[in-house]
């Protein structure tokens, strides 16, 4: 018997959805920044800066941005003259990203193509570990916070920003018809692709609520697991140290 997970709504098995989410990302690479701030108004921008604030990068530390997709959060960290390291399961995703920072005059950043349940990187590498809307994706959440705190020095950090349900009634409501009607509209108009997008709105609600992740991450050996939920929880910023 396999143990079945979720792409989604649905139920599929655990090789099924890392297939599946890769085609969501290589389906949606090319438009995805401007999905970006079409679905969320620009927030996004907004909840990335806060992210950054949190993880207060230091100049010349090594800092791994898993699922960095196409580099938003690790321009930030770059700017603060730390050595980010790019990693994320698709290729066509950091191709993007490799092209902006090209744009945008960032030379220092390393981009690799990784899966975060099984990072080839060596024990203790990085001062700093971050994956911001990527864990989600993840098929076994567990195995990669394992990997994250095995490639963190000791003393070093883990930060995670991801969606949620939210828990504030009236806001949840109008957040649910927003996910609902409009996001996989706007994905059919501006992506010509509707099904990504209800995966992408379905992977949202079905994301653990904060305390109980909160717990995932102390279970996978992280120390003072802190949560810091935003918008109800809609979106929350996690932390935690490796000892
Ligand atoms: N961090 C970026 C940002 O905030 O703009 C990108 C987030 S995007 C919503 C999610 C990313 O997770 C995609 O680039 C996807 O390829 C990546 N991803 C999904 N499963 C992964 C896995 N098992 N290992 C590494 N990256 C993964």
């Amino acid at each position: 018997m396999t143990n079945k997970v979720n792409f989604g709504d649905e139920l599929v098995d655990p090789e099924e959805k890392t297939r599946r989410v890769g085609e969501v990302f290589s389906s949606v690479a090319r438009r995805y920044d401007l999905m970006n701030d079409l679905m969320s108004g620009g927030l996004h921008r907004l909840w990335k800066d806060r992210f950054v604030a949190r993880v207060k990068p230091r100049p010349g530390e090594q800092i791994l941005d898993m699922a960095g997709g196409t580099g938003d959060v690790a321009f930030r960290m770059a700017k603060r003259g730390a050595l980010v390291t790019v990693a994320d399961i698709n290729a066509d995703m950091l191709e993007v990203g490799k092209e902006r920072a090209e744009r945008r005059g960032f030379t220092g950043l390393a981009w690799k193509v990784e899966n975060a349940e099984k990072l080839s990187f060596a024990d203790a590498s990085f001062d700093a570990y971050t994956i911001v809307f990527g864990i989600r994706n993840v098929t076994d959440i567990p195995g990669a916070l394992r990997e994250a705190h095995r490639v963190l020095k000791r003393g070093g950090r883990f930060y995670c920003m991801e969606f949620s349900s939210s828990d504030w009634p009236g806001f949840s409501r109008l957040y649910d018809s927003w996910a609902d009607k409009v996001i996989p509209r706007v994905g059919k108009v501006v992506a010509d692709d509707e099904e990504s997008y209800r995966y992408l709105v379905e992977s949202i609600r079905r994301f653990p609520r904060p305390p109980v992740f909160k717990k995932m991450v102390a279970d996978a050996g992280f120390v003072r697991p802190a949560a810091e939920p935003m918008l109800g929880g809609l979106v929350t910023i996690h932390s935690g140290w490796k000892i």
